[in-house]
């Protein structure tokens, strides 16, 4: 139980919770996606690895600007997925190795055949419990989701983990449609404007150390959500997290939920 009414965890009564990595297995469900194009297009793409492949992609997305990659997503998901993807092959190719015989438009249908797999997979890479902790915090608190990013891509993703249908509409918060990143303080005091709550009386649940923990600066009460070997960074942080916890599970059991 949570103790005693000096315990901050006393008066909360809204959580929030971030999606990638908190939620679900960003880097796992990025490496599967890609392992099934490689097997789907493999007459093309020959025998280039997975790991090649991600890098090839990274490359791709670090060579555009911010500005350049939003005006792709703004025109539709599909082109810039397909922008990427045509990076991709054209690396390839720069390094010696381009595909095969390819199809017409291999880089619109590789980007197609890569949406369609990671979304319908999604929720294979949830981590244990954390969908089901979003419907048993819901009978204890008020529950959100704020997360950054494009709303083409963190819609689909909250769509495709199915949890548009376990929080109120209202307070899911993605910082494209807001107009500002985590950790901005604006955000943090719309979503708990949005709740009818102050920001003290808030919990953030997020992996990242500065989006999400930054909410202690507004007063929230903050867990991080760590899942990876390695000690967190704590120790030099302007706001460390008030708990960390290593799952789910630890995550009820500290908010009592
Ligand atoms: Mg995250």
């Amino acid at each position: 139980m949570v103790g005693a009414s000096s315990d901050p965890r006393s008066t909360l009564r809204a959580v929030f919770i971030d999606v990638d990595d908190t939620l679900y297995d960003f880097a796992a469900s990025v490496t599967a996606s890609m392992a099934h194009v490689r097997e789907r297009y493999r007459d093309s793409l020959g025998h280039v690895s997975v790991a090649d492949l991600e890098t090839l992609y990274n490359e791709t997305s670090n060579s555009a600007t911010k500005e350049e990659k939003l005006a792709l997503l703004a025109q539709s998901p599909w082109k810039y997925r397909r922008f990427l993807w045509e990076g991709v092959l054209e690396r390839l190719e720069a390094r010696g190795t381009p595909p095969k015989n390819p199809p017409r438009d291999l880089a619109g249908g590789i980007a197609e055949a890569f949406a369609t797999f990671r979304f319908s997979t999604l929720r294979e890479y949830a981590y244990p419990g954390a969908l089901e902790a979003l419907t048993a915090a819901s009978l204890r608190y008020r529950v959100g989701i704020i997360t950054n990013g494009p709303p083409q891509l963190q819609r689909a993703k909250i769509h495709a983990l199915g949890i548009h249908t376990l929080v109120e509409p209202h307070l899911v918060f993605v910082s494209g449609e807001f107009g500002e990143d985590k950790p901005s303080p604006n955000l943090f005091h719309a979503a708990a404007k949005a709740a009818d709550v102050e920001p003290h009386h808030c919990a953030m649940v997020g992996d990242n150390l500065e989006c999400d923990i930054g909410s202690r600066a507004v007063g929230m009460y903050t867990i991080l959500f760590h899942t990876k070997p390695h000690e967190p960074a704590i120790l030099d942080c302007k706001h460390p997290p008030h708990h960390v916890a290593r799952s789910w599970r630890e995550v009820r059991e500290h908010l009592d939920f």
